[in-house]
């Protein structure tokens, strides 16, 4: 059976910006028949998400992720329908979902590699498995629950950087749910700063490009800050976290800013910056959503809940076609999304 499908074709370097040309779409073939125990799947949605700039170098740099392979199809979060069945707990019209879904029109996977969906949790919003009711929203609500010590009742203030991205637009809604009073966002664009305060109600938004950080944040968090939802380093946590109270919380999403440097992960801050952490014993625990797949159902259950209620607003931008995953990545590494970026292959 002949399919399209998209490879690496090029490497950006690790201290390079990657490009949709680092993606070719190429046909392909797939066997005409399956086995016993695979699924023939047609894919609806993929994923495109930071962490893949790391599986774009030859050495990702971490141990729970592989490098793409040069002229080899790459692969991350996906959904698709079950077109055939040779697995006994799936059949034809079954939505399915995995983290190592290649990026392929149709592929034969095994079926024991595929997670049943349920589309009404979501009201049948499919693609929100791959953000808010999948690994994006889990990284949101189990970063806030494990290491952001939310103590309702309390005159908190919470910080998420990132903000209007897929992760951070749903963990200052979530920190509200949690309890948290007082919710401020940092974005890099005066429309995510409105989207933040009128469609998700952040309590108020800093557009970083336009705006003095630091200056805006001893305005608008005059108690100083209790937990920072840390989803791009650099010089706008620096800035927070020289703002954070005594035994304070940062919860360590992601350092975005620094993908396209040669750096560790996670990056150490600036000595000026460590002292003061130290100082005011403000945590900084390495956060990896992939360590608590303990509480990955209770968690997903909780966030379908949250978005049937309406309680979580989910924004997503979708990019039509394979062909277009490369400029999908691209425009998501420049902050051209927002909320989840997502690949549709449905039409
Ligand atoms: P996303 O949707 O792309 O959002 C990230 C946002 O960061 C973008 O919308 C962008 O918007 C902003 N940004 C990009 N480059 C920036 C820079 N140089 N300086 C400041 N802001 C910048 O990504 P996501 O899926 O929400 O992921 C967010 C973070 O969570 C990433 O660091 C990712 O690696 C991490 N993550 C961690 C885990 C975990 O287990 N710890 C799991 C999933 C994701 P603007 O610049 O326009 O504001």
């Amino acid at each position: 059976m002949i399919i399209q499908r998209v490879v690496l074709n090029s490497r950006p370097g690790k201290n390079g910006v990657p490009v949709a040309e680092n993606f070719r779409l190429e046909q392909s073939t797939i066997a005409d028949t399956i086995q016993a125990g695979q699924v023939l799947v047609r894919t609806l949605y993929l994923s495109v998400d930071p962490y893949m700039r790391c599986r774009m170098n030859e050495d990702t740099g971490s141990d729970y992720l592989l490098p793409w392979k040069l002229s080899e199809v790459a692969d991350g979060g996906g959904i698709g329908v079950v077109e055939e069945s040779k697995y006994n707990k799936l059949v034809k019209g079954d939505f399915v979902t995995s983290f190592t879904w290649p990026w392929q029109t149709v592929a034969i996977l095994d079926g024991n590699s595929l997670q049943k969906l349920v589309p009404q949790l979501v009201n049948g919003h499919l693609s929100y498995f791959l953000g808010a009711a999948g690994i994006t929203g889990l990284t949101a609500l189990l970063g806030i629950k494990e290491k952001g010590h939310i103590a309702a009742g309390t005159n908190q203030t919470m910080v998420v950087s990132g903000a209007a991205g897929a992760c951070g637009s749903l963990a200052g809604q979530i920190g509200h749910l949690e309890g948290c009073p007082r919710v401020v966002g940092i974005a890099g664009t005066d429309e995510k700063c409105s989207i933040l305060v009128k469609e998700m109600g952040f309590d108020a938004a800093i557009n970083y490009k336009k705006e003095n950080v630091a200056q805006q944040l001893r305005e608008l968090c005059p108690g100083g800050v209790d937990i920072y939802f840390d989803n791009v380093g650099g010089d706008i946590s620096n800035a927070v976290i020289s703002q954070m109270n005594q035994n304070s919380h940062i919860i360590l999403s992601g350092q975005i800013s620094q993908y396209n440097k040669d750096v560790p992960y996670p990056p150490p801050l600036p000595p000026d910056i460590e002292n003061i952490r130290q100082e005011r014993n403000i945590t900084r625990d390495r956060f990896l959503v992939l360590n608590y797949m303990d509480k990955y159902e209770a968690s997903v259950l909780q966030l379908c809940q949250w978005i049937q209620e309406g309680k979580l607003k989910v924004r997503e931008t979708v990019v039509e076609g394979l062909a277009n995953i490369g400029a999908a990545f691209q425009a998501m590494m420049n902050g051209g999304n927002i909320g989840k970026q997502i690949v549709s292959l449905s039409k």
